[in-house]
């Protein structure tokens, strides 16, 4: 497949070096890249089949600068995003059965595809989202992994009153927004002793915000974890109340430790959340267009991107980092 790279969008020197376009693909200027724990995951080894080498990153913004031959939608110039699903089959039971995030033979972005820690990328435009006007690039880009699973496990825990949010991180600061916007009320566990975590959840909202093994002041109707530890799992199933459900968001996680029958009797519910759909995707930039999300970032340049995931992996960040190439 031949770049067909002709707009006046790319300067003679960029166009050397670009990404080969599919059919389908868009070549895509990188604005902003946000990290996400999941590419902390893949640079320490602990997923399995990333192809090698490998350009992580899949929380991308940026600007369409050259068009495959089949792009229908995409324009030069428009600007997009891209998730973690970068690629379904479309003909296995699980994409004819909405559920595309399940697709065995589906690709993902950083990880079967070259990612966003990047100047340019290339992107199959069926599977990016337009960013709302009113985002910022560097603001917008949790949105594309962090704010779309947190959008996705809150789904999945339903229409609970009372939500407790486990690792308050980049995903669980965008996702209590989303549950605040549909009145739910939120409950905020972060690592014990850290005051300041607890601090920056109740700015956003939090009826309550208090230390992972502490026990919340009323029941809960439902909990998702986006930390990536198994222990949390049986003290988050503690402390939801009959018929409530416990959801695992991260891609990875600790082994979960044993626990008593007794405390998922009562119709708990343990699952996990894995990938999205594109139809999460247009669902949840419909809202993000609709109900102002406030991302807290902290930017890196992209050539600090060691440091962004070492701050990430020493729990150093508030909100998400994000790196921008043109700094
Ligand atoms: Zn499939
Ligand atoms: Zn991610």
């Amino acid at each position: 497949m031949v770049l067909e790279a002709g707009g006046s969008l790319l300067r003679e020197d960029e166009r050397r070096e670009l990404p080969k376009l599919g059919p389908h693909d868009v070549l895509i200027r990188v604005a902003a890249c946000g990290v996400c724990r999941t590419d902390l995951h893949i640079v320490d080894g602990e997923l399995r089949h990333p192809k090698l080498p490998l350009i992580p990153g899949h929380e991308i913004v940026g600007t369409v600068a050259a068009l495959g031959s089949d792009v229908a939608r995409a324009r030069e110039g428009d600007r997009v995003g891209v998730p973690w699903l970068g690629w379904t089959c479309g003909e296995c039971t699980f994409c004819r059965s909405g559920r595309e995030n399940l697709c065995d033979r589906a690709k993902f972005t950083g990880y079967d595809n070259d990612g966003g820690y990047a100047e340019f990328t290339a992107a199959d435009e069926r599977f990016t989202f337009p960013i709302p006007t009113g985002y910022g690039d560097a603001e917008a880009a949790p949105l594309l992994c962090a704010g779309l699973i947190g959008f996705r496990a809150l789904g999945i825990a339903g229409d609970a009153e009372r939500v407790g949010f486990y690792g308050f991180g980049a995903a669980a600061h965008i996702a209590v927004q989303v549950a605040q916007s549909r009145g739910q009320k939120v409950y905020a566990f972060t690592r014990p002793s850290d005051s300041h975590g607890q601090e920056f959840a109740r700015s956003l909202g939090a009826v309550w915000a208090g230390g992972s093994d502490e026990v919340p002041p009323e029941p809960l109707d439902a909990a998702l974890i986006f930390a990536p530890v198994g222990a949390l799992v049986p003290t988050a199933l503690a402390a939801v109340a009959k018929g409530g459900s416990v959801v695992c968001a991260g891609i990875h996680m600790s082994d979960i430790p044993s626990f008593p029958y007794e405390i998922i009797w009562g119709e708990r519910v343990l699952r996990s959340v894995a990938n999205l759909t594109r139809k999460d995707g247009d669902e949840f930039f419909a809202l993000a267009a609709k109900v102002p999300l406030r991302t807290v970032i902290t930017r890196f340049p992209l050539g600090q991107a060691n440091e962004a995931l070492a701050q990430l992996r020493a729990g150093r960040l508030e909100g998400a980092a994000v790196l921008l190439p043109a700094e």
